[in-house]
């Protein structure tokens, strides 16, 4: 295995950003240096015509690079690439060939090669580069054979300032650099859902922030420190998130002893709204984001989901509204925080929860219902907001 010195990063919709392009690659540079804080060894991150490079400036390991990588939205590839200075054809050739001798032991593949010339002064264009360097490879290995349509290995060489040789695009996340696209304040149970659906607005390039509804001692500390493990596990892709640890205990024993019992999830949940879109307004997030799914559960019917989003002004994004829970458990595997989520714990809506809610509420019936909290909640949520704890973040 070649000990790789360079990685060229490729990224896809950034590439059609006209002229704002500059500032998603910025933003992709930058998420990538975060990522590789976490790595042992030092980087150099730049962009060079148009394109991002890691650069290793000391020993380092290449699964640990490539692993945190893959956590960087944006990426589409990541090509590990040999770099060397341009001094002709001749030594060109010589250095692929080392390269092809290297990267691949067992000579029995078929291959083609793929040049590119940057550079529109060179002696040679990209059909010559093909067919000369192909024509070396195979003197030197005549075990390889060419495949135009089907190769197994396609050796890029691309002639730019300096000459890159790749064969290898490991596949990267995608979606769009984290810082692109605004904040939004995710609403972080201790279940599987709502890491996900973090997972995915942060795909998108959203920074996020979190509110975690708590209600001790009906909910544990171990139940809150589960919060904290999903949020540093989404942190590992969205960065750093500001975590607000609610407490919620007053309010929700208030709830429950005025109001319909069938009722609680769905003015629970109203009154957990409020207080994220509060914390949301107050810190410049543009959205609420939730695991909700459609009829998971009797507060995820339509008429549910109705009810509580109307008391939000702030737009409510449900990335995984249309998943099966199936779907939702893949996502959580993928990003590693599947095993975090099922550990066993309370959850404030679960401790007290009805043995039949209400599946069709309407807007009346529980408008109807919140006036007997009239006397107290205004004040609850105040102290609530109020006596937040916050936490940040991070990988
Ligand atoms: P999850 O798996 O994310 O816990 P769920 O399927 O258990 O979701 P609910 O408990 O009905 O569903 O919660 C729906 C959504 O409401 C959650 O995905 C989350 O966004 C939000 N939510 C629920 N409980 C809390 C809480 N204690 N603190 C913050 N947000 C919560
Ligand atoms: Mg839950």
């Amino acid at each position: 295995m070649i000990n790789f010195k360079s990685f060229l990063i490729k990224y896809g919709e950034i590439g059609v950003k006209g002229k704002n392009k500059f500032i998603f690659e910025d933003a992709l540079v930058k998420q990538i240096r975060f990522a590789l804080n976490r790595v042992e060894g030092q980087f150099k991150v730049h962009k060079e015509e148009s394109r991002i490079y890691v650069d290793t400036l000391s020993e380092y390991d290449y699964d640990e690079v490539i692993e945190a990588l893959k956590t960087v939205f944006g990426i589409v590839y990541i090509c590990p690439v040999v770099q060397f200075e341009d001094n002709g054809y001749e030594d060109m050739a010589k250095k692929v060939v080392e390269y092809v001798g290297e990267m691949y032991e067992d000579k029995n593949i078929t291959f083609k090669v793929n040049a590119r010339r940057a550079k529109k002064n060179w002696p040679m264009d990209s059909m010559e580069i093909n067919r000369e360097l192909g024509g070396e490879i195979l003197a030197a290995f005549p075990e390889m054979k060419v495949d135009v349509h089907n190769p197994e290995l396609l050796l890029n060489v691309e002639v730019r300032k300096h000459i890159n040789v790749y064969s290898k695009s490991i596949p990267g996340p995608g979606g769009m650099p984290v810082g692109t696209a605004g904040k939004a304040m995710l609403l972080l149970s201790g279940g599987i859902d709502s890491p996900v659906a973090g997972y995915m607005i942060s795909k998108r390039g959203v920074e996020l922030e979190a509110t975690y509804f708590h209600a001790p001692p009906y909910t544990s500390a171990r139940a809150k420190q589960k919060v904290i493990d999903l949020a540093r596990i989404v942190a590992k892709y969205s960065g750093p998130i500001k975590l607000n640890i609610v407490n919620f205990t007053e309010t929700q024993l208030y709830i429950y002893e005025q109001c319909p019992h069938d009722e609680l999830t769905i003015i629970m949940k109203r009154v957990m709204f409020k207080i994220a879109e509060h914390f949301a307004k107050e810190s410049g997030a543009l959205g609420l984001v939730t695991g909700e799914s459609i009829a998971q559960v009797s507060s995820q019917t339509l008429q549910s989901l109705g009810v509580i989003n109307e008391v939000c002004t702030l737009p409510v994004f449900r990335p995984v509204i249309a998943f099966d829970k199936q779907d939702i458990v893949d996502v959580a595997i993928k990003i590693g925080s599947y095993e975090t989520s099922i550990l066993p714990y309370e959850d404030c809506c679960t401790t007290f929860v009805a043995k039949h809610p209400v599946t069709k509420p309407t807007h009346e019936q529980i408008a109807r219902s919140e006036r007997h909290l009239e006397e107290k909640i205004d004040e609850l949520v105040k102290t609530a907001i109020e006596t937040v704890e916050v936490v940040m973040v991070e990988a």
